[in-house]
């Protein structure tokens, strides 16, 4: 993901939760310490910075808020967002592979989800290898590693991924990034 472009937000609750699911390069979680709104050419922008939990570093994010900026009745839309995971993740330990895939779908909606939701991402690419189409999950783990791109998890999603599609080098380079990811962040 391009470092500076704005992230795409659709409710000021995915922010936090954007934020919150970011590692540090130390491997640690950053907590919020301020939020600045800035008005911009291209639309309102929110900057969010965070603080390292571990080390102390501060890193700033730039939402583009300008889907819901203004618009009372879409700041609580994240409470849907965040049922519909719910229930994917429900459907998921049922093995109800359809529905899960149907809710992860409106967890990633441009429009009406998160789309910048790694974790969204990241199950529907398990609900996809899960029923058998292992190209389309290897677009959603890329799209969550560049949201979230010190996540074992989803290096081990792609050398799974990547394994299933016969591509043998990049299924080894991701299982070590996976590891050494692990190795860092200490789980
Ligand atoms: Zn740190």
């Amino acid at each position: 993901m391009d470092e500076h472009k704005p992230i795409p937000a659709n409710s000021p609750a995915f922010e936090y939760v954007y934020v919150a699911n970011q590692r540090c390069d130390c491997g640690d979680c950053f907590a919020v310490v301020s939020q600045e709104l800035c008005n911009t050419p291209g639309g309102p922008i929110d900057r969010v910075t965070g603080r390292c939990k571990g080390c102390g570093a501060e890193r700033s994010f730039d939402f583009d808020i300008h889907s819901f900026f203004g618009d009372f009745e879409k700041y609580d839309r994240f409470r849907q967002t965040d049922q519909h995971f719910r229930a994917a993740m429900a459907h998921v330990r049922e093995r109800r592979l359809e529905e899960a895939e149907t809710a992860l779908r409106q967890v990633v909606d441009p429009e009406e989800g998160e789309p910048a939701f790694a974790w969204g991402h990241y199950h529907l690419a398990q609900v996809l290898f899960m029923s058998g189409r292992p190209e389309k999950a290897l677009e959603h783990l890329q799209r969550a590693a560049a949201i979230q791109p010190l996540e074992a998890d989803i290096y081990t999603g792609l050398a799974h991924a990547c394994r299933a599609l016969g591509r043998a080098a990049e299924y080894d380079e991701f299982l070590c990034r996976a590891e050494t990811l692990r190795e860092k962040s200490g789980g």
